[in-house]
């Protein structure tokens, strides 16, 4: 048993039990072992030796609420002192309230909400929907799926193939039917392009021809983020989307935006896809929906689409057990009053606004940043070796460690993944909060150079 007044023992429990995520336990025994963290305030968090940090990477983008909010414990212990859990089949109150509330704030026409526990359930619920829509629709040969080289849509069997991220040979072979199409990222643009609009409009006619290529009676589906939060974040610039849901719609292939980290205000906006003006037909949300403070996520399908799978004969046959926890539901609703009520999601396009500039200084002063882009609090930053050539670092991994490391001395959670960092803090930073991070940032980065 863990004897949780002593420390050392508990960090002791953790190398000897603990399987922790992309990592392992001998290179953690060498570096001392975790840091673990026992309470959280606003964009703070306060680890077992009493060290406080600031918080920049926000639980992978995902607390937006920011950390220590009592309303929301309250709203969880209320809830679980009437009913901690039934599963559907019936249902309860809170999440009947919050899937009222999702069609509330959801673009026009995506009502039909299936609830689950995380964003890559969410992502392969989305996928099957789409295949099986198609199907019920008599176009039996669709089940390809297009995803965007360098995105990152979930962990899971299936999901994980999506964004071809590096490190998925061990778990070869891929799931069949996945497509690759590019990345409208203007800095690393897999076309010569002289504009941000040029490279997002050569970006969105490679899946026009990708879906010849492959013929379109066999895709179902594409599913993208509308502002990739991997790989140090990449914004397409406004005529990508309009371009692709045009393109989708032209050869039937349903749009999957994914969600999961760019809803409840990452971008400024509730929805990032709200930037481009453009409806999917399904949308997947988990992270922001509860800040984090319980696992919940949620498939939200166009009522075109949802109701091909009305009627006794058309059922969607899945179940997970925890989806649509009724304890999660009433978070997330306590949470979505808070994002609203604080105007957190203002807070993001202004505090964004002016981190992103802070950032623009790193650049000025810095020959090794290439590149900054982001809208809202989901901001992203390269290294590069050389600037005139993009050339990255021989070493990236290197990179990376040393300046997560210097981070972690300035008291700064940041994780850098390579030569990039993506980042996103808590929609209630301040600028004070924001000028300690740049200055933070300034000073390692000055020290690596
Ligand atoms: N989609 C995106 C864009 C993500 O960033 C993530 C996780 O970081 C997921 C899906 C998967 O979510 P989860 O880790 O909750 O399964």
């Amino acid at each position: 048993m863990v004897v949780t007044s002593d420390m050392d023992s508990v960090r002791q429990s953790a190398l000897d039990h603990l399987w922790m995520h992309n990592s392992d336990w001998i290179t953690m025994a060498e570096e001392g072992g975790p840091s673990i963290m026992v309470s959280g305030d606003g964009v703070r968090v306060t680890d077992s030796e009493g060290k406080v940090w600031i918080d920049a990477h926000g639980g992978y983008a995902s607390v937006n609420a920011g950390y220590g909010q009592t309303g929301i414990a309250d709203a969880m212990l209320e809830q679980m002192k009437k009913l901690t859990y039934f599963p559907q089949g019936t249902t309860t109150v809170p999440l009947i309230r919050l899937v009222e509330k999702l069609g509330e704030l959801a673009p026009a026409n995506l009502e039909r909400v299936w609830p689950a526990s995380g964003g890559s359930e969410a992502n392969e619920t989305a996928v099957k929907i789409a295949r099986a829509y198609h199907k019920r629709r008599g176009d039996n040969g669709r089940y390809k799926v297009i995803s965007r080289r360098g995105s990152y849509h979930g962990a899971t069997g299936g999901v994980m193939w999506m964004g071809a991220s590096a490190g998925l040979s061990d778990f070869e072979p891929a799931m069949p039917g996945m497509l690759y199409a590019p990345q409208p990222n203007f800095y690393r643009c897999e076309f010569d392009s002289s504009t941000p609009s040029e490279c997002a409009e050569r970006s969105a006619k490679a899946v026009e021809d990708l879906i010849l290529l492959h013929s379109p009676d066999t895709v179902a589906a594409l599913i993208g983020e509308p502002i990739t939060s991997a790989g140090g974040v990449s914004v397409p610039s406004d005529e990508y989307w309009p371009m692709v849901r045009e393109i989708c719609d032209r050869y039937g292939v349903l749009l999957i935006a994914d969600e999961v980290v760019t809803g409840f205000g990452r971008t400024g906006r509730m929805f990032a896809m709200e930037h481009y003006g453009v409806v999917p037909d399904i949308m997947t949300i988990a992270k922001g929906i509860t800040s984090s403070y319980l696992p919940l996520a949620a498939t939200i399908s166009a009522t075109y689409v949802a109701d091909a799978f009305a009627g006794e004969d058309n059922v969607f046959r899945q179940a997970l057990t925890f989806g649509g926890h009724p304890v999660t539901a009433a978070v997330a609703l306590k949470n979505i009053e808070i994002i609203e009520q604080n105007d957190l999601v203002g807070n993001s396009e202004r505090m964004g606004a002016y981190f992103l500039e802070r950032l623009e200084e790193l650049k000025g002063r810095h020959p090794s940043v290439g590149d900054v882009r982001g809208v809202g609090l989901l901001l992203g930053l390269e290294l590069v070796r050389d600037r005139e050539t993009k050339a990255p670092f021989d070493d990236s991994l290197q990179v990376s460690k040393r300046l997560t490391d210097k981070m972690s001395e300035r008291g700064v959670i940041m994780r850098f993944s390579g030569d990039k960092v993506t980042i996103g803090p808590p929609l209630c930073i301040t600028k004070d909060d924001i000028d300690e991070i740049v200055s933070a940032m300034d000073s390692a980065i000055g020290e690596m150079e």
